[in-house]
């Protein structure tokens, strides 16, 4: 009987799901824990121990980028209708339109009803579906096989994804860097819990809710961070037409406290300046020098190899160099993959408990109501103090990666 192949643990697991498509056996399958993050389940019975997994989970046999120093730009699609509907500049929408002009296909997240899914696009009208941030973990397993397949007939493919997800790819590639692969992941700050989001859809006053959207632009880019919720025959904001703003309700608020985000997140190991990524792409939110942008929305680009060079000088976009001191100070989450201080918050396992044993009113609470009291004093002084040596040790991450890119 083979011995249990080297994975990452439940406490570096990413949930890529990359090994479940690198196992010819069917030994490995993806499951959603009582913490409700996905993780791999792995069968003793169908395992030849051949170790395909190991090889490819991007914890255990990480791969090296592209040679070279990556660059940074300030960039936006030219077609306003297209940006309108992306989550920032639009950069992933122009480059996907320059991939199925040429007769590739696209594999990017898409809603199916309330859930993540990660599917391919080969027509232009299909492509508003991967358009836009959707801060929920989808389950990959069979996408990498997918893209592979592709990859092999020769197709062109442009596959987007958070860098966890882009590492998985390379992992079931073997590291090797196919000439019609362009791969573009995110700055990615990481997935909250499932659980929220599940709350939240069985006891909102809507209806049945057919989808979400997480983010939305009709009042502009600046102010856009909105959740905004379809039911059957409606769609409209939570609270009487009122937008939410972010942090506001309870799925924000899951992503936005980083509270319930699955442990991997917590110390990324993919949070770096120079990435597998052929693109990395971001929310240019500390912008300067483009006012007249911010309506539409404005992207951070992040060069990571020539391919990407190329990518976005044929793409149709308005591309300007930047430096890393004017990104960086709005992006820390480009170069640090760490929150040190989170796991010891109290608010991290109060929520579990709230969210698989308490009540809506206490899961709640825990989001919006936030009294001082004697009681609750201590509570909020100790969180309040975590988050402040987050925050000093995020300033000199950022700081020494400013003095070692931008010279
Ligand atoms: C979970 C998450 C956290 C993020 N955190 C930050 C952050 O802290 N700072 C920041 O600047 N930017 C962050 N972003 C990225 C940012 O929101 C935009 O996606 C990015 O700027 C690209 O914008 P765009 O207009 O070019 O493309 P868009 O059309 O907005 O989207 C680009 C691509 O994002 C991918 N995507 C969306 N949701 C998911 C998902 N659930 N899983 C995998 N891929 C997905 C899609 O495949 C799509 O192709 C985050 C994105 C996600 C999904
Ligand atoms: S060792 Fe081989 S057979 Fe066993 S789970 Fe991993 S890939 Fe599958
Ligand atoms: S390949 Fe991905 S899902 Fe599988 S063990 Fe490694 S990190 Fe977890
Ligand atoms: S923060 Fe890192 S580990 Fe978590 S989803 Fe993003 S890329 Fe993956």
């Amino acid at each position: 009987m083979a011995l249990k192949p080297t994975l990452a643990t439940r406490r570096t697991c990413t949930g890529c799901m990359a090994c479940v498509d690198s196992c010819a056996h069917s030994a490995l399958e993806s499951y959603m824990a009582r913490d409700g993050h996905l993780y791999v389940r792995w069968n003793r019975t169908d395992c030849t121990g051949c170790g395909a997994c190991s090889r490819t989970c991007p914890v255990i046999t990480p791969h090296k980028p592209e040679p070279g120093k990556p660059g940074i730009r300030a960039a936006w699609a030219n077609d306003e209708r297209l940006r309108m509907k992306s989550s920032s500049g639009g950069v992933f929408a122009a480059l996907a339109v320059q991939t199925l002009a040429e007769g590739g296909v696209v594999f990017g997240a898409a809603m199916k009803g309330t859930q993540v899914v990660h599917r391919a696009v080969e027509r232009i009208d299909d492509l508003e579906a991967l358009q836009g941030s959707k801060y929920q973990q989808g389950d990959l397993s069979g996408v990498y096989r997918k893209v592979r397949k592709y990859l092999r007939e020769g197709r062109a493919v442009l596959f987007s994804g958070v860098p966890c997800q882009v590492a998985g790819l390379y992992g079931m590639l073997g590291g090797k860097r196919p000439d019609n692969l362009l791969a573009v992941d995110l700055v990615c700050s990481g997935f909250p819990s499932l659980l929220p989001l599940q709350s939240f859809l069985k006891h909102e006053p809507y209806g049945r809710v057919e989808t979400l959207t997480y983010r939305d632009k009709r009042d502009g880019w600046y102010d856009d961070a909105k959740q905004r919720i379809s039911s059957q025959d409606l769609t409209l904001y939570p609270e009487d037409g009122t937008p939410v703003k972010l942090y506001s309700g309870l799925v924000y608020s899951a992503f936005g406290s980083h509270l319930t985000n699955r442990s991997s997140c917590l110390n990324c190991p993919f949070a770096r300046a120079h990435r597998l990524a052929d693109l990395t792409l971001a929310d240019y939110w500390g912008d300067r020098d483009y006012p007249d942008q911010h309506y539409a929305g404005l992207s951070a680009v992040v060069v990571h190899s020539r391919k990407g060079l190329e990518a976005i000088s044929k793409a149709d976009l308005t591309v300007h160099p930047s430096t890393w001191a004017k990104f960086l100070h709005s992006c820390y989450r480009m170069v640090c993959g760490r929150h040190p201080f989170i796991r010891l918050h109290p608010g991290r396992w109060l929520r579990t408990f709230a969210f698989t044993r308490g009540s809506y009113a206490l899961q709640q609470h825990l989001f919006y109501v936030k009294p001082m009291t004697l009681l609750t004093f201590p509570y909020r002084a100790w969180g309040g103090f975590l988050f402040r040596m987050s925050g000093m040790w995020i300033d000199r991450v950022v700081k020494h990666a400013i003095n070692n890119l931008d010279t």
